[in-house]
């Protein structure tokens, strides 16, 4: 069969193909679960990302733009999953009070709702990992972030991250005020519950 010569082809061709096809398997199985999680929630799995995007992202950075890229999805698409949402009453579009000319994205009551019935979204993937040792599970999680790491700097993959280590964070700038931390990057205060929100330009520190 021509899928057993091609296992049989990367098998002989070393580890990398190997991995680079057993990561495509895995791709479709996580794809498999993420239906099978939202479909209760009566969503679908791009839909629950999105959700989850706007849950825990920074709320100035909750742009279309943003979540496109966080997606890996075109503008055009993104604007269609959103519309999807605002129309059931999820997610709402506001203009950002610094710029009008920025649409940004929040959660509406029914969307925190939504949000929180998703919480164990993903978790069967979670099981399904929980039969390896913790030298293992450690060797993986190293593994796997080098080869996000190296998607991140290729363009191909957009992973927020929380302010601390990043390299524009400037903790406590400002003392004792309500934001009370700086990013350089984007030259504004942020308080600490913004802080702890992923951001899509999170650069980590050397
Ligand atoms: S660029 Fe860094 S410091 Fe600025 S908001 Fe993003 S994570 Fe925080």
């Amino acid at each position: 069969m021509p899928g057993n010569e091609g296992a049989a082809r990367r098998a002989a061709e070393g580890p990398a193909s190997r991995v680079a096809m057993a990561l495509l398997r895995l791709s479709q199985a996580v794809k498999r679960i993420g239906i099978a999680d939202a479909r209760p929630a009566g969503l679908t799995p791009v839909q629950a990302q999105t959700l989850f995007f706007v849950r825990r992202t920074k709320s100035f950075l909750t742009t279309i733009g943003n979540l496109a890229a966080h997606l890996g999805t075109s503008h055009p698409t993104a604007v269609e999953v959103v519309n999807g949402l605002v129309a059931r009453g999820l997610v709402v579009k506001r203009p950002d009070p610094r710029d009008r000319r920025v649409t940004l994205l929040a959660l509406t009551p029914a969307g925190e709702e939504a949000c929180a019935r998703l919480d164990h979204w993903l978790d069967s993937l979670e099981e399904h990992l929980s039969g390896l040792d913790a030298e293992a599970l450690d060797a993986l999680e190293r593994g796997l972030g080098a080869v996000i790491r190296s998607l991140q700097r290729a363009g191909l993959l957009v992973v927020g991250a929380p302010c601390r280590g990043c390299v524009h964070f400037r903790e406590d700038a400002a003392a004792g005020a309500a934001e009370p931390h700086y990013c350089a990057l984007i030259r504004r205060h942020v308080s600490e519950a913004e802080a702890a929100k992923d951001c899509p330009d999170h650069t980590p520190a050397a």
